[in-house]
C-alpha cells in the first residue's frame, strides 16, 4: 500500500497539531508521502503564515522596513520547533529570505516560503528526507501548470525514496524561478505526488470529517457525505460547496485514485470518499445541496422563437460582446432565460440588453435580479422516481415560489431558482425532505 497524505494549515498551526498529525502518519505504515501546507491560524482572529508573508513581502517591495514582520514568522515557526524539542535552527533560511526579499524576489517567491520552511520542520521532525517542490514541479512560460513534464520528473524522483517531504502550494518555472498555485494550492500539489507515485489513495487531512450535505450555516448539523463521485463533487464544488481546492481532483482524477477527506482532530471518523464510480448507493436520495446567492434573470420572448434559426446564438452573442459569461439557460416555445451574476452584470446591463434588440430583434426583454440558485446533486436521482416531485412538494409547502427549474442532460442534478430571500429556508425544506424523514 502507499498513501499520500496532505495536511492543511489549521493540521499544522502550531507543535500540539504537528504532534497529532505526525501521530497519524506513523499510525499506517502506508504514509509514505507527505505534503504539508504552511502553520495555519490558532484561533480564530489568528493570521495564517501565508498571510503574514504576503504582508511582509509587499512591504519588502514597496521599500518599507519589514524586519519585524520577517521575526514574527520566524517566531511562529521557532514556537513548533521548540514545541516539537527538535534539533533545528532556521536562521540560515531566514537570512536567505531576508536577502531575497531585499531583492524583491517574487510574491510567489514569498507566498511559497510558509510551506516551504514547514516542510523542513516536518521532514526532521519525521526523519523522512525532504524535497523542494521548486525542484520537482514544473510550471510553462505562460505560468500553466505542466502536468506531464511534472509526472516525468516526479515519478523518477520517488521512485528512488521510500519516504518524504514535499511541500505543498508551489513549483517552478523551467528556469527556477519559483511560482505558486491559487490559493489554496497545497490540495493540487498532493495530487499531483498521488500521481506520480500512483498512490492507492490520496488522504486529504483538515479541520472538518469530510464534506457535508449541506452548508452548517444554513441547516444545523448536516450529515457527512460518506461518499461521492468526481462529477457530483463538480457540481457542488461549482455551486459554491468548498472543502477541496477546484483544481486537485484533475491529477488523480483520470489515473482512478480515490480521495479521502478526513480531519486530524477527529482522526477515527471515516470522512468523505471522492470516487470516480461506484456501486454504492448513498444513503439519502441526494448527495448534496449547494447554491449561490446574486444572481439576475434575462428574460427574452420573441413570437415563433422556436422556429427561427440562431435565434439563442444572436442572444448569446449579446452576452460575450460584453464580456459575460452565462450559468443557465432554460427555455420556453417563445421564452428563453438566461442566467448570469449579477455584479458582472449590473454595470453593463443597458449595454446588453441594446445588443439583444440589436442583433436577435426580440419583442421583449425584461430584467428580474436578485435571484439564487440551488443545484440538488445526487447520481441516485436516476434511478428513483418522484425525486422532482418530493423537491418541489418541499419548496411548495415552504412557501417558496420557484423561478427557474433546470434539470442536467446526466440527471445528476437538479438547479432551481429562487428569491435571494427565500434561498435559506428553501435548503432547509430540501434537507429536511430529503435528509431528515428518511
Ligand atoms: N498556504 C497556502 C494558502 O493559505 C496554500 C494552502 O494552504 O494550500 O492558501
Amino acid at each position: 500500500m502507499n498513501t499520500v497524505v496532505k495536511f492543511g494549515g489549521s493540521s499544522l498551526a502550531n507543535a500540539e497539531q504537528f504532534k497529532k498529525v505526525v501521530e497519524i502518519i506513523h499510525a499506517d505504515e502506508a504514509r509514505r508521502y507527505v505534503i504539508p501546507s504552511a502553520p495555519g491560524k490558532r484561533f480564530s482572529a489568528d493570521m495564517k503564515v501565508t498571510d503574514m508573508l504576503y504582508v511582509c513581502y509587499a512591504k519588502a517591495k514597496s521599500e518599507k522596513d519589514f524586519k519585524k514582520d520577517l521575526a514574527e514568522i520566524k517566531k511562529r515557526y521557532q514556537e513548533i520547533i521548540d514545541g516539537l524539542e527538535l534539533d533545528l535552527s532556521l536562521d540560515d533560511e531566514f537570512k536567505i529570505i531576508e536577502k531575497n526579499f531585499n531583492n524583491h524576489a517574487g510574491t510567489s517567491y514569498a507566498a511559497s516560503r510558509g510551506e516551504y520552511l514547514n516542510g523542513i520542520i516536518m521532514a526532521k521532525y519525521l526523519n523522512y528526507e525532504f524535497i523542494d517542490a521548486a525542484e520537482v514541479i514544473r510550471f510553462d512560460e505562460d505560468g500553466h501548470f505542466n502536468a506531464e513534464t511534472t509526472n516525468r520528473i516526479l515519478s523518477a524522483r520517488l521512485e528512488e525514496i521510500e519516504r518524504a517531504v514535499i511541500p505543498g502550494f508551489y513549483g517552478a518555472y523551467e528556469n527556477g524561478k519559483v511560482k505558486t498555485f491559487s490559493r489554496g494550492g497545497s490540495d493540487i500539489t498532493g495530487s499531483i505526488v498521488a500521481r506520480a507515485v500512483m498512490a492507492d489513495v490520496y488522504e486529504n487531512w483538515t479541520d472538518v470529517s469530510g464534506f457535508l450535505v449541506a452548508d452548517p450555516r444554513i441547516v444545523e448539523n448536516p450529515e457527512v457525505i460518506e461518499t461521492i463521485t468526481y462529477r457530483e463533487l463538480r457540481e457542488l464544488a461549482y455551486m459554491g460547496a468548498s472543502v477541496l481546492h477546484e483544481e486537485a481532483i484533475f491529477p488523480v482524477r483520470y489515473v482512478g485514485i480515490p480521495i479521502n477527506i478526513r480531519n486530524t482532530n477527529q482522526p477515527e471518523d471515516n470522512g468523505t470518499w471522492i470516487v470516480e464510480s461506484t456501486c454504492q448507493k448513498s444513503r439519502y436520495v441526494i448527495t448534496g445541496i449547494a447554491g449561490k446567492k446574486g444572481f439576475c434573470a434575462v428574460n427574452v420572448d420573441k413570437d415563433l422563437m422556436n422556429s427561427e434559426i440562431g435565434f439563442g446564438r444572436k442572444v448569446l452573442q449579446a452576452f460575450e460582446d460584453n464580456g459575460i459569461s452565462f450559468e443557465h439557460m432554460p427555455s420556453g416555445i417563445d421564452t428563453l432565460t438566461v442566467f448570469v451574476h449579477q455584479d458582472e452584470f449590473a454595470d453593463k446591463e443597458q449595454k446588453v440588453v441594446a445588443a439583444i434588440h440589436r442583433l436577435a430583434h426580440p419583442d421583449h426583454v425584461e430584467i428580474e435580479g436578485d435571484l439564487a440558485t440551488i443545484a440538488v446533486v445526487g447520481r441516485g436521482m436516476k434511478s428513483t422516481r418522484g425525486t422532482a416531485g418530493r423537491l418541489f412538494s418541499a419548496l411548495t409547502h415552504a412557501n417558496i415560489n420557484i423561478r427557474m427549474i433546470d434539470q442536467g442532460s446526466s440527471e445528476l442534478n437538479i438547479i432551481i431558482g429562487v428569491a435571494n430571500e427565500d434561498f435559506e429556508t428553501a435548503i432547509q425544506a430540501i434537507y429536511s425532505t430529503f435528509v431528515d424523514t428518511v
